[in-house]
């Protein structure tokens, strides 16, 4: 607890001290909370505007007495504005911070101002009333059934779907609905919130999806559905891709429970939802529900704790699920819902592995499967070819020297871009134009070495360049990474074009493989993901699992398209190790037998989810000087660490040790117990803030608690 006092700030008589939550970087290690002087008390949760030094910041008035009583010498400063017009924080909300900024390691003042809308912090009070009264519901106006998005058409839950919703209405969950893609899960997540929201006119439901380029489709779906029932402001989107403007309207719809659905990304979870009833937590097992920058949280576990919090159903979908839930159903702590079947007699692509190494050398697309891309393109059907990895080619080599396209700054190579003739470092963007001449030696033969997506695609361009389509049209190549959709809208474009047939072949990331409801793609192809099978990440092996099952699963998803065309759905994959189990529990779509071994390969090497693990990382110029914190740390916790059972790894550099010219190294932390590791964490955080004033040359640390990534 500080406080932010100056002689002459007291203007008024002063009745109350409160405690107000900001985000400073300079006071996130005293837990951000600061005391100001205000002429009566304020209720925990009101929004206020404070003065920090020379600015002012928005903060959140916070349920905390001062550790101290403030001596009377000590002069407050005194609450700049009170955000009047808005209704404060409900008490579920602050504890939803307060959880989150504890478990995560960050203080509440960050946490609460990265949970809030970044206009609030601009818009004055006049202005915010305005956009209130916008959001505020009409009184007692009926539903514009004209208005919005035109109403679906209910269809009637398929045999399975009932069950599950059945489950769902009538126990207490949490629920993981483990089914196949094109099971219907959408349907299932549509029909129970809509029950939730039926029965109780005040309750909200929160639906998390993982990928922002997922959200227009899903909402859309949602509008269609609720927006005759509940009128089209309903139904929100909450995500990044959101003006600013967008972005508060939608918060504010939420806090004030005008809106009773909001739909978004992980940063929705953290949104002000008041009489939240149900969360949706949709392709669960997706790594981008953890957020990888500032507070690492990871939104899929903190919407299973505020759920539970605030007595709200909690369902998680997936196709693979992430082991971690897979084994909570195990220890039935989770419930788990199955659904097997895809509807409408839609089947299961066939998985074919097409072996490479029987294959010519240095082999892109072997011969078999442009054959069968050729024969489905023929007959007017779409593929999806994924290749994780954009870009030409990886790496450009000289073969006479030995020469390699190494990024300057990082400890990676430079990616050759075709497109516009350069070499660019995907870890820190630096990029040149590509030399005409070997920088060794001079040769003028400089080769790519392996394959990224545009050259899968010119290659598809040359092999496709006389097939024509049914109606006479060339086939046309489409592609979809993160260099052809940087602009605004080119990626929703782009889906459309797949939608709408207008592209044949689809060359992509992970980013198209997941989610999608393409209805006329029938055959899937993975160009090369064998390198996830010898990652040093031991969870590599579950996310190829889950990306191949995924975009597996945007094929063949219309059973009557399929008939008409008199087709089979099939997932190629091209692999050097085909008798790999993971392939082979792929060509049985057997998620459980997969989940079974990689679950008994975890137990066995003690790792998660039977051990908790937090990592500590640490920058700085050299590795040397990271390394040196690390294992200073290490050295203050250890006694402590001992005694509550957390074992502290050695430091290490990470696989990618240096970016942008600043070295970056590791420390693992693991303990068999969450709550011992927590209370080991809590502990030991004040002397990693004390232990950093005395390592100057460490640029940044930070605690990432459950990582994701190794
Ligand atoms: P999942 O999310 O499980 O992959 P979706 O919810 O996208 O599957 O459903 C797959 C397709 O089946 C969608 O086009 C959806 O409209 C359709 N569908 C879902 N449930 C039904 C149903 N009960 N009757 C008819 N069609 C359905
Ligand atoms: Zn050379
Ligand atoms: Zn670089």
């Amino acid at each position: 607890m500080t406080t932010e006092s100056s002689p002459n700030a007291m203007d008024g008589a002063a009745a109350a001290v409160v405690q107000v939550a900001v985000h400073t970087p300079l006071h996130t290690r005293v837990g951000g909370l600061l005391s100001y002087s205000h002429t009566a008390p304020l209720p925990a949760g009101t929004l206020v505007r404070v003065p920090l030094g020379a600015r002012q910041l928005l903060g959140v008035v916070w349920d905390a007495a001062p550790a101290l009583p403030l001596p009377a010498q000590v002069q407050l400063r005194a609450v700049a504005s009170v955000l009047q017009p808005l209704p404060p924080l409900p008490a579920s909300w602050q504890r939803l911070v307060a959880f989150t900024a504890r478990y995560y390691q960050r203080s509440v003042g960050e946490v609460a101002t990265m949970a809030l809308p970044p206009l609030l912090r601009k818009l004055s009070t006049e202005q915010l009333q305005r956009r209130l009264q916008r959001a505020r519901p009409a009184p007692k106006a009926p539903p514009d059934r004209h208005a919005g998005p035109e109403s679906e058409k209910i269809v009637a839950l398929t045999a399975e779907q009932q069950t599950v919703c059945e489950q769902i209405e009538s126990q207490s969950g949490p629920f993981l609905v483990y089914g196949a893609t094109g099971s219907g899960k959408t349907e299932v997540y549509l029909h129970v919130v809509q029950q939730a929201l039926a029965r109780d006119p005040q309750a909200q439901a929160l639906v998390l999806v993982p990928e922002i380029n997922l959200t227009p489709q899903l909402l859309e779906r949602f509008q269609r559905r609720f927006a005759p029932l509940w009128g089209a402001q309903a139904v929100v989107s909450l995500h990044s891709g959101l003006t600013e403007a967008q972005r508060i309207n939608h918060w504010l719809a939420a806090h004030t429970g005008q809106a009773r659905i909001v739909l978004g990304t992980r940063m929705a979870v953290l949104a002000s939802l008041p009489y939240l009833a149900v969360i949706v937590v949709d392709e669960e097992h997706d790594p981008s529900f953890k957020q990888e920058e500032g507070a690492r949280y990871s939104a899929r576990d903190l919407a299973l704790w505020r759920g539970r919090d605030v007595g709200a159903k909690v369902i998680l979908g997936s196709a693979t699920p992430s082991l971690e839930s897979w084994h909570a159903c195990e220890q039935g702590r989770y419930q788990r819902l199955d659904m097997p079947s895809r509807v409408g007699a839609a089947q299961l692509p066939t998985v074919r592995l097409l072996h490479m190494g029987q294959q010519p050398k240095h082999t892109v697309l072997a011969a078999p499967l442009l054959q069968a891309i050729v024969t489905r393109v023929q007959r007017g059907e779409q593929v999806l070819v994924l290749l994780n990895r954009r870009g030409y080619a990886p790496v450009l080599f000289c073969g006479d020297c030995g020469w390699k396209s190494d990024c300057p700054h990082c400890s990676a190579h430079q990616v050759f871009h075709q497109t516009d003739g350069r070499l660019r470092c995907h870890h820190c963007s630096a990029s040149q134009r590509v030399p005409r001449h070997c920088p060794g030696c001079g040769n003028p033969d400089l080769l790519p070495l392996g394959h990224g997506t545009q050259q899968v695609q010119a290659q598809l361009e040359q092999a496709l360049r006389n097939v024509l389509r049914p109606d006479g049209q060339p086939a046309c190549i489409g592609r979809i990474d993160a260099d052809t959709t940087q602009g605004a809208g080119q990626l929703q474009a782009q889906l459309e074009a797949m939608h709408s047939g207008a592209v044949d072949v689809l060359v992509g990331t992970q980013m198209v493989a997941k989610g999608h409801d393409f209805r006329r793609i029938t055959l899937v192809a993975a160009v090369q993901p064998d390198s996830a099978l010898y990652s040093s990440d031991f969870r590599a092996p579950e996310r190829l699992f889950a990306l191949l099952m995924q975009a597996g699963g945007r094929a063949g998803r219309d059973a009557h398209f399929m008939a008409r065309q008199d087709s089979r759905p099939e997932l190629w994959i091209q692999t050097l190790a085909p008798q790999h189990s993971l392939y082979q529990c792929l060509l049985q779509h057997d998620y459980p037998a997969f989940a079974r071994q990689q679950l008994q390969e975890r137990q066995q090497a003690a790792m998660p989810p039977f051990v908790f693990q937090a990592l500590v990382r640490a920058d700085a110029k050299t590795q040397e000087q990271a390394q040196r914190f690390l294992q200073a740390a290490a050295d203050l916790g250890q006694t402590y660490a001992q005694a509550v059972g957390v074992f502290i790894y050695p430091p290490i550099p990470l696989a990618v040790q240096r970016v942008a010219n600043v070295e970056r190294a590791q420390m693992l932390l693991e303990c068999s117990h969450r709550g011992a590791l927590q209370k080991f964490l809590q502990a030991w955080q004040p002397y990693l803030h004390q232990l950093r004033t005395q390592h100057r040359q460490v640029q940044r640390w930070l605690v990432d608690v459950d990582p994701q990534t190794l």
